[in-house]
Formats: structure tokens, C-alpha cells, sequence
């Protein structure tokens, strides 16, 4: 019979593990300036170092200036029509000022500057 032990597989202490994971803090970070590292070819947060992944990051921004075209296009038809409105009310005033001062013309009598009433 032998002496000798044989540790079972398995048995020996586990190396330490080689895989860290970095949880995202609780840090809001709005993304609002980005750096674009040439070397590394990633799309990061400056503030945050938050990478993304680049075509998920151009899509996202596509659709973000695709949005804002829109609304610039809605808000300068807007402008637009209101300009219009001014424009006709502002020629409504201007018709309806002469018109206020005919008819006082006409309500009030006026002095000739010889004393007569007309
Ligand atoms: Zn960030």
C-alpha cells in the first residue's frame, strides 16, 4: 500500500479571480460633452468616461437632429403664420384708426378760426 495522498482535484485554494466588473456609478451624467479618441476609436464621455458604442451613439444623435429639423421646420411655419397675423392686424389698426378719427370729426364740431361753428 502506498503513502502517498494525492489532493483531490479541485481541492486546492482558487486562484484570485482574474475578472473585475466595474458598476456605473450612481453619478447622473447627462453625456453632454464627448470625446472622440482616434487611437482607440471609441466615442466617450469626457465627463463620466462613459464609452459607447459608435454606431448605437451616431444613430442616437441622427435621430435626435432629424427631430430638431422638424421642430425648427414646425416652429418657423409658426413664426411665419404670425407674422402674417400681425402684419393684417397691424393694417386693421391703421383702417380702424382713420376711421375712429373720421367719425369723431364728424361726433365733434370743430371752431373755424374766424368763431363759427361748422
Ligand atoms: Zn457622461
Amino acid at each position: 500500500m502506498s503513502d502517498k495522498i494525492v489532493a483531490f482535484p479541485g481541492a486546492e485554494p482558487l486562484p484570485e479571480n482574474p475578472i473585475t466588473v466595474e458598476r456605473e456609478g450612481y453619478r447622473y451624467c447627462a453625456h453632454d460633452r464627448i470625446t472622440l479618441d482616434e487611437h482607440v476609436r471609441t466615442v466617450r464621455c469626457t465627463d463620466c468616461g462613459k464609452v459607447f458604442e459608435p454606431f448605437d451613439y451616431l444613430l442616437s444623435n441622427a435621430l435626435s437632429i432629424q427631430r430638431a429639423w422638424l421642430s425648427h421646420k414646425e416652429v418657423m411655419r409658426k413664426a411665419s403664420e404670425k407674422a402674417e397675423t400681425v402684419e393684417a392686424l397691424t393694417k386693421e389698426e391703421k383702417r380702424l384708426k382713420a376711421r375712429v378719427k373720421l367719425l369723431k370729426e364728424k361726433a365733434e364740431p370743430s371752431i373755424d378760426i374766424k368763431g363759427k361753428w361748422l
